[in-house]
């Protein structure tokens, strides 16, 4: 028999749910429940049958309980139980209809997963090794450690590569797995809204247990994907799916994120790959040339693992270089000329500035003194002077907002990137101040 009260909160439990969780998903979880008996703080719940009940008591169990406690204004246990077939709720249609529908979709998200990025030809050192195993224990275990795991690097130093050996190794485990990037996330999302396939999109997403979502930096600006992103996420997170995220920018410099996406991405674990350190580097030489078969004596390895790269990518383009010259040249590939061939790509050439030359730089360009940049003076003219000393700190050393801030008179790191941003604002709506930071730049 049911008791009424257990019956009237669930129907308010399951009222206000409709309102936070998308329709298909009410409809094939909460829709055929009913509250069954409130007894000693636990309210029982029948569902149609056991995949039901587990999915409610495994994935979706804090945001029922939230709201229970919420609606019930006391701490409640929830049981689930499944009330057999002579009951008065059956399977829905609905849910049997989402399932034919996933048979039929129309969406092939799914971008190839490029087989040579694995975690095998991954070669791992001190400058990704927390990226790596976070990377490796989330293939192993989709949805349980880290989520979402969020890989941050600057560009070309192994996210891809990352994500796609996540992947791959998912897709041998048996935990599907789907790779896109975030851009054509927004494309599919954007069709979807044209066709009127929403709800096709989003079953096409949870169909894979582990979603992989590159270059997320792609929706700085982009207010109403951002917000169907987070409702997305939110989704997807509820399930349990497994999400790994990349991007070219720390989460802290994405502040043109909204701040409820900033802070779900906090909510799991991040992880930064840096550049390589030179046994890294001389590692991911010999790995790369070994694939290629060819010979390179050893004393040019060194030579480019001591140079300076901008990225892997780099180091693999002088490698293509070099092979390329011995392959075509049939000559022996002397130092000079890796060091000829090399320069392109590695940043020896490039001035490295430190703090102190860019201080000096902009005071005297602007006639100003030094010190006056790193006091706290708020005279316009110096104001505008440590706003282009920022940008071009932020530009030209490997500094960070923090280390900015800390050499511009402790200034805090929001304050740094605040200032940077209307730099970047003033560059496009004032004609001179763009003209003297491109000038300074180009120093
Ligand atoms: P990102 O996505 O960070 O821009 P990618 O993953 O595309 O960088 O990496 C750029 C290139 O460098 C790829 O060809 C990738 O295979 C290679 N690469 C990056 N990191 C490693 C590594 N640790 N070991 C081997 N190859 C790497
Ligand atoms: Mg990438």
């Amino acid at each position: 028999m049911t008791d009424l009260t257990a019956k009237n909160i669930w129907q308010t439990v399951l009222g206000d749910l409709q309102i936070q969780i998308t329709r298909p998903t009410y409809e094939t979880w909460l829709k055929d429940t009913i509250g069954l008996e409130s007894k000693d703080n636990t309210l029982t719940v029948g569902t149609p049958n056991i995949f039901v009940a587990e999915m409610l008591q495994n994935r979706m169990y804090p945001l029922i309980s939230e709201t229970t406690q919420r609606i019930a204004s006391t701490n409640i246990d929830l049981k689930f139980v499944v009330v057999g077939k002579n009951s008065t709720t059956k399977p829905s249609r609905q849910a049997k209809n989402i399932k034919k529908e996933n048979k039929e979709n129309v969406f092939t998200p799914l971008l190839p997963l490029n087989d040579r990025y694995t975690f095998s030809s991954f070669v791992v050192g001190e400058s990704n090794e927390l990226a790596y195993h976070a990377a490796l224990a989330v293939s192993e275990n989709p949805g349980v450690l880290y989520n979402p795991l969020f890989i941050y690097s600057e560009v070309g130093l192994g996210k891809t590569h990352l994500l796609h050996s996540i992947g791959t190794a998912s897709n041998i485990k048996k935990a599907s797995s789907l790779y896109l990037t975030s851009e054509e996330y927004t494309n599919q999302f954007i069709s979807s809204i044209k066709n009127g396939k929403t709800s096709e999109f989003r079953d096409n997403l949870r169909k894979s247990d582990v979603i992989l979502i590159d270059d997320i930096q792609f929706l700085i600006g982009k207010e109403q994907t951002q917000e169907a992103f987070f409702h997305m996420f939110n989704y997807l997170h509820l399930l349990n799916k497994q999400i790994v995220i990349a991007s070219d920018r720390p989460v802290s410099e994405l502040h043109q994120l909204e701040k409820r996406i900033q802070s779900r991405l906090k909510s799991g674990l991040i992880v930064d790959i840096k550049k390589p350190e030179l046994e890294t580097k001389a590692a991911i030489l010999s790995s790369k040339l070994e694939a290629t078969g060819f010979y390179i004596n050893p004393s040019i390895i060194s030579f480019l693992a001591e140079q300076k790269f901008k990225s892997i990518r780099d180091i693999e383009g002088a490698l293509t270089r070099l092979t390329a010259y011995a392959k075509i040249s049939k000559k022996e590939l002397t130092l000079d000329k890796a060091r000829d061939l090399s320069s392109e790509f590695t940043s020896q050439t490039k001035k490295i500035f430190s703090a102190e030359d860019i201080l000096s730089l902009v005071a005297k360009h602007l006639k100003i003194d030094e010190s006056e940049i790193e006091s706290t003076n708020r005279a316009k003219s110096i104001a505008l002077g440590r706003m282009i000393t920022i940008h071009l700190l932020s530009e030209k050393t490997n500094l960070g907002p923090t280390d900015i801030g800390r050499k511009l008179g402790g200034r805090s790191h929001s304050t740094v990137i605040k200032i940077l941003n209307n730099s970047i604002k003033k560059m496009q709506e004032d004609i001179n101040y763009n003209k003297t930071i491109s000038t300074l730049l180009s120093a």
